[in-house]
């Protein structure tokens, strides 16, 4: 019976499976790129970005030779920094413990930082041809809604991921089209059960609850900044990095106060975050800054959050 699911699945996914760049290679390296990027980025933000990355990074070693500062920068525009430092940190390691090639071995992939179970599957399956599932968010939910059980626990979505992998004798494509059916077909706020291949199957096929599902992620919290931009004509704006942990962390932005409450005026820009909204106010001044940070006249150079740039844009900041 099961195989019969695999069958629909799998022929859904080679007549409906998006052309993408990162489907078109079994190198690690750009298979471990894409799958970072698309962590926690849209499709249609990583796909102009991601050739680019490849100039500027051809192979490992030209990433792991790079200073953080440059990969910072190539990796504006897809936010959560923290995965373009630990990329940095782990081609090094992977240049200084595998002497530059990418380990295939499962426990070897996932002893690199910022690898996960669920990427190392990916890696593992696409470039190696391994029965390594993939569990991200699309796949859980297609899991839950195929077999209606909303409150699984990762240790059986696992279960049922390798189960589902296991049966289908093309574990590449098996991962590819689990991924490809969350974020098309089965997706987050509409389900289009009538385009689906496992129709048949699946235990929530037409009677998908989403605000069950959608009363189980938490509330995203608000926090109030203002940004505080001191221009000078002669030297531009005054911009300090960021500390090492925390939002935008090592990106270089105005100075940033946190404000108690939200201020009678309405912020100039709202910046997105998985768990938080970012309310920015910009102060606009001519004092002396004070503190850590530097003058910097073109911003091109730096890497900024796309928050800050948004801000600049709507505010219509002149740099020069
Ligand atoms: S039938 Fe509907 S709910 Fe079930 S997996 Fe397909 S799209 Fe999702």
């Amino acid at each position: 019976m099961f195989s019969t699911r695999c069958k629909l699945l799998l022929d859904w996914y080679g007549e409906h499976g998006r052309d993408l760049p990162w489907r078109q290679t079994h190198d690690p390296y750009r298979i471990w790129v894409s799958e970072i990027m698309l962590q926690q980025t849209q499709v249609k933000t990583v796909l102009p970005r991601y050739p680019g990355w490849f100039d500027q990074f051809p192979d490992i070693r030209s990433l792991a030779d790079a200073s953080l500062d440059d990969v910072l920068k190539r990796w504006e525009g897809l936010g959560y920094y923290r995965r373009a430092r630990l990329m940095h940190q782990t081609s090094r390691q992977i240049v200084s413990v595998h002497d530059g090639k990418f380990p295939a071995a499962f426990d070897a992939i996932m002893a690199l930082p910022g690898i996960g179970r669920s990427t190392a599957g990916a890696i593992d399956s696409f470039c190696f041809a391994a029965n390594t599932p993939v569990l991200d968010g699309n796949v859980k939910r297609v899991l839950k809604r195929w077999h209606g059980k909303l409150n699984l626990a990762d240790k059986a979505l696992w279960q049922l991921a390798q189960q589902g992998i296991d049966t289908s004798g093309q574990p590449a494509n098996w991962n590819q089209a689990m991924m490809e059916l969350g974020a098309t077909v089965c997706a987050a706020k509409s389900a289009d059960c009538n385009a689906c291949p496992v129709q048949t199957y699946c235990a929530s096929a037409f009677q998908v609850d989403y605000s069950a599902e959608s009363r189980r992620s938490a509330p995203a919290r608000h926090v109030h900044w203002q940004v505080q931009i001191h221009r000078c004509p002669q030297k531009g704006i005054w911009l300090r990095q960021r500390p090492a942990s925390g939002i935008w962390a090592g990106l270089w932005t105005p100075p940033i106060i946190e404000l108690e409450g939200a201020p009678d005026s309405a912020p100039a820009h709202i910046h997105q975050l998985t768990h938080r909204r970012i309310h920015l106010y910009p102060l606009l001044t001519d004092a002396t800054p004070a503190g850590a940070g530097r003058w910097v006249r073109c911003i091109e150079s730096y890497a900024l959050p796309t928050g800050i740039h948004r801000l600049f844009e709507k505010t219509d900041f002149k740099l020069r």
